[in-house]
């Protein structure tokens, strides 16, 4: 997945011009884990994943960039956006029109209309190439262009009532992802909800001060705080010195975090100062700091305590057994609001993604075990009903 992964790829490793590699990795890894390379795919799989019971889908254009720290290099962007860029973008800080910010929002666009109300868009705003890319590198906010493609996906969002995570990405954009998206939040978030959410790394070990600033300023300028809260996909490619030392650093970090929003006491908030409002949203496949979250939200309601509202969510095509286990705590009000999240786009597009969760299926193995057991259980359990019966 790696090496297909490099933008130079001859074509026979070229996924979207060699048909046997690409029919090879469509029945493996692809439909797995992703939604669809056209929209009448990425629409079936949508209703697939309802009819499961899901509260609703989160879907992602898969077009990014990932910056490896060890090789000092950007891997991620599909040929065709290369091509683009080189013809288009050879003075990229001054260009007017960039085709790769236009192909990054028409793809975008197509996905909020793929979406119906109550869904998910999560954006990866490092697909639209370069010139956004050497903004988010020093810090800075991407070119007019990219804004204007921001605002006007916002707009049609709250007005199809589909909500926004900007993803997290690697390290190197970091910092440009996360002003651009308190931006979006300090314009869109005004209306007692969150329409837009940040998503923060519980691994890196910077994020309880960004989370810190960043409620400070939805405190003072009174709007909603939208909190996504992962534990990080990036570990193979950041600066390993940014990260926790240990998994165990990692989860106490999570479920720091989360647990303290339920309960809005984080850092001083709810102690020294008031607790601003916050929406949070739970991704993760850890079965014990999504329950233990649940739980406590609903001890919380039980017990007239105040909490935040929350929600969860799983990636498509993993730990299925995490996502039905959430779903079968669903109580009267319908929580907890359970999603899966999955992405489309062309093989190619979609190769930084699935090499991502190749990696973090090696993780998954330790999880497996939990998955064998249940099915373990559950097939000692047909099996005696069946017995009985007979
Ligand atoms: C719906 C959804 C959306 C997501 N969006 C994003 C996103 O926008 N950005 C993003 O970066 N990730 C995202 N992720 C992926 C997420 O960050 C995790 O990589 C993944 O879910 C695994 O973590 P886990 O919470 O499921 O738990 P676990 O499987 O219990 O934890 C595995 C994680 O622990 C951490 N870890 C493992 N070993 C170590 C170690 N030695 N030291 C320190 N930490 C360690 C890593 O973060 C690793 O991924 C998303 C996940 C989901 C479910």
């Amino acid at each position: 997945m790696s090496i297909l992964s490099k933008p130079d790829r001859n074509y026979f490793l070229n996924v979207d011009r060699n048909p046997i590699l690409h029919g090879i990795l469509k029945k493996t890894f692809y439909e797995q884990f992703c939604a669809g390379e056209t929209d009448a795919e990425t629409r079936a799989t949508i209703r697939e994943l309802k009819d499961m019971g899901f509260r609703g889908v989160i879907m992602t254009y898969a077009k990014e960039t990932v910056f490896d720290h060890r090789t000092n290099t950007q891997q991620g962007l599909g040929i065709a956006a290369l091509e683009a860029e080189k013809n288009n973008d050879t003075a990229h800080p001054l260009v007017a029109h960039c085709a790769n910010i236009e192909a990054w929002r028409k793809g975008t666009a197509e996905t909020v209309e793929q979406l119906d109300d109550g869904d998910y868009l999560a954006v990866k705003l490092t697909g639209a190439g370069p010139t956004v890319t050497d903004a988010f590198s020093k810090g800075e906010l991407p070119p007019p262009q990219m804004l204007e493609a921001l605002d006007q996906i916002c707009a049609r969002c709250k007005e199809r009532n589909v909500r926004i995570l900007v993803d997290a990405e690697s390290h190197h954009f970091l910092s440009g992802i996360l002003r651009v998206t308190l931006d979006l939040m300090r314009k869109y978030n005004r209306d007692g909800y969150a329409l837009i959410y940040n998503t923060y790394q519980a691994y890196l070990k910077s994020t309880p001060e960004t989370i810190a600033k960043h409620m400070t300023v939805a405190q003072q300028e009174g709007f909603t705080f939208g909190l996504k809260l992962v534990r990080g996909a990036y570990i193979a490619s950041d600066e390993r010195s940014l990260i926790h030392d240990t998994k165990d650093d990692t989860d106490a970090a999570y479920n720091g975090i989360a647990q303290g929003a339920l309960k809005q006491t984080l850092g001083k908030f709810g102690v020294e100062t008031t607790f601003p409002s916050v929406n949070l949203f739970l991704a993760s496949h850890n079965k014990a700091s999504v329950v233990d979250a649940h739980n406590l939200h609903q001890q919380r309601i039980a017990a007239g305590l105040p909490t935040v509202p929350v929600r969860f969510a799983q990636l498509h095509g993993m730990s299925d057994e995490v996502s039905f286990s959430l779903l079968q705590l669903k109580g009267g009000d319908g929580s907890p609001e359970v999603y899966k999240c999955s992405t489309w786009g062309t093989m190619g597009e979609c190769l930084a993604y699935l090499l991502r969760r190749a990696i973090e299926n090696r993780d998954a193995v330790l999880r497996t075990s939990d998955e064998y057991n249940a099915l373990k259980a559950e097939f000692g359990r047909r099996l005696k009903s069946a017995f009985f019966l007979s």
